[in-house]
């Protein structure tokens, strides 16, 4: 659960192999909606679309 303040920790998975690359923070209170950032993956060797998760693992 989130904690007093609005901030939550979240994983970013690759949306094309769901490899979890990046853990970042997200204020709730700034953002609504899902994060996506384009970022490295590492398992597909190139730039790729990835999305927030809170299931951490
Ligand atoms: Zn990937």
């Amino acid at each position: 659960m989130a904690k007093k303040g609005g901030r939550e920790i979240v994983a970013l998975v690759c949306s094309v192999c769901k490899s979890q690359n990046y853990m970042t923070e997200r204020n709730k209170l700034n953002m609504e909606g899902k994060l996506t950032l384009k970022k490295y993956c590492k398992r597909c060797k190139q730039q790729r679309l990835h999305k927030e998760t809170t299931k951490l693992k």
